[in-house]
């Protein structure tokens, strides 16, 4: 929905100043997303707001619109946003500054890591809004060159991760110290009692908007699945590495146990992988996610506590090597590739006793996942690969396979695979 003005009209009508839809059409954004749509007009009546929505969702620029549309050009320190990571608060802080770029505000990024003396120097330009990690402007705070007494707006914004990350302390002096009046939003991409007490207690009266069951991204994923026996999982997953070839992939697992397992395994085979799960304590898991978002680690096993709040752009392919008991779970697996206009791939290994599982998911989602063949790959009866796990000396090119009993296997039907790209039409499918 574009007017000739060439402005996206939609954000025109939630109340966004032309000088923010200069600059987010410069960014191609037409149409707000759910949470956006929400967020935007109650951040601008000055509300505040817990909001919870899937990463990759926008919910910077839902936040950023009607903070930076209320800042006072012409007076000092007005917003503080917390961040849980330095990556994070150097990407928020990006977002935020091509949202401003007609509006002519000065924003900042704190963060361990960096030298205090260049951030003091950025400090001293007076911005009108400052991103950090908490532990950062803790210290800034402490050494008195930043002042919060008075910011007229607080986000936390990733609070979920922030709390995982052991910030707790921090974010609770940081926010007693916001002493003046103020609006205050919290984001976050899961949202659980902690989080609710914090608001409670920090917020006033904050509307709680939830859009994490928004179908919009999901069905923004190439989804499909994969029908497969339990023990030729392993092997297909394999020639499916191979094959989709993808930069960066998170594979899951129902358990911590199944994860281990299988990222051992696959490290066996030669796949750069590693696994992610609650039994890594935390600083472990956070050096893993480090090397993830640098692209260093190009497969992540995990389950589904440990990726909570993962936030790494541009996962090109989430597979689920388990299938998800809980189809509400699937879709916050998937939710983690596809961020905002990118496609992402989604496949679901299936075993002939999943139908139900899968048929749930399909209804949830209110879309059918589509079956697809793997070129090349061969299923197995359970015997041959008890077989190759015991590691059979290689049969020579000139021998016929035998089955252990003596038998001659018997040559296998061919399997029609129509190419990896194949979608077959809509119909019954054979499970
Ligand atoms: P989240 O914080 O929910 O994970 P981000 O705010 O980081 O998501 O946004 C993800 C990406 O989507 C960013 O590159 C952002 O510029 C883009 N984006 C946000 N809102 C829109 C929109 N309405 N239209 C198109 N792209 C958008
Ligand atoms: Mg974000």
């Amino acid at each position: 929905m574009q007017k000739h003005t060439g402005l996206p009209q939609a954000f025109a009508d939630l109340g966004v100043e032309v000088r923010f839809l200069k600059a987010i059409g410069k960014m191609n954004f037409v149409d707000p997303s759910d949470i956006q749509l929400q967020m935007i007009p109650r951040g601008l009546e000055g509300r505040d707001i817990l909001g919870q929505a899937q990463t990759g969702t926008g919910k910077t620029a839902a936040f950023g619109l009607p903070i930076l549309q209320q800042i006072d050009p012409a007076g000092r320190l007005q917003a503080l946003c917390l961040a849980p990571t330095r990556e994070l608060a150097v990407q928020v802080t990006g977002e935020l500054k091509r949202i401003a770029e007609f509006a002519n505000l000065r924003i900042v990024a704190v963060y361990g890591g960096q030298k205090v003396a260049t951030q003091l120097h950025l400090l001293g330009h007076k911005p009108h809004f400052v991103v950090g990690t908490p532990g950062r402007v803790m210290d800034f705070m402490r050494r008195g060159v930043l002042q919060i007494a008075r910011v007229r707006f607080v986000v936390l914004d990733e609070v979920d991760r922030m709390l995982d990350i052991g910030f707790r302390d921090d974010i609770r002096e940081i926010l007693s110290q916001a002493t003046g009046e103020h609006q205050t939003i919290f984001v976050s991409a899961t949202i659980d009692d902690e989080i609710k007490r914090l608001a409670q207690r920090f917020a006033h009266n904050p509307v709680d908007i939830d859009v994490s069951q928004d179908r919009l991204t999901v069905a923004d994923v190439d989804q499909s699945y994969v029908t497969v026996d339990a023990w030729d999982k392993f092997r297909l997953l394999k020639l499916l590495l191979k094959q989709e070839d993808p930069p960066v992939a998170i594979v899951f697992c129902n358990t911590k146990a199944g994860a281990r397992k299988l990222a051992k395994r696959l490290h066996g085979a030669g796949v750069n992988a590693k696994e992610i799960h609650g039994d890594l304590v935390q600083q472990k898991r956070e050096h893993v996610m480090d090397r993830f978002r640098k692209h260093q680690i190009k497969v992540l096993v995990a389950t589904d506590l440990a990726a909570r709040g993962i936030d790494v752009n541009s996962i090109s392919h989430i597979i689920n090597y388990d299938i998800p008991p809980d189809s509400e779970v699937y879709v916050h697996r998937i939710g983690r590739t596809a961020r905002m206009g990118a496609e992402g791939v989604a496949i679901t290994l299936v075993t002939s006793e999943q139908g139900k599982e899968l048929t749930n998911i399909e209804k949830l989602i209110n879309l059918e996942i589509v079956e697809r063949t793997i070129d090349g790959f061969k299923p197995s009866t359970p015997r041959e690969e008890l077989q190759e796990a015991q590691a059979p000396p290689p049969l020579s090119r000139f021998e016929t396979p035998v089955f252990s009993n003596g038998e001659a296997a018997p040559a296998k039907l061919p399997r029609r695979t129509l190419g990896s790209r194949f979608r077959p039409a809509r119909g019954r499918r054979r499970l």
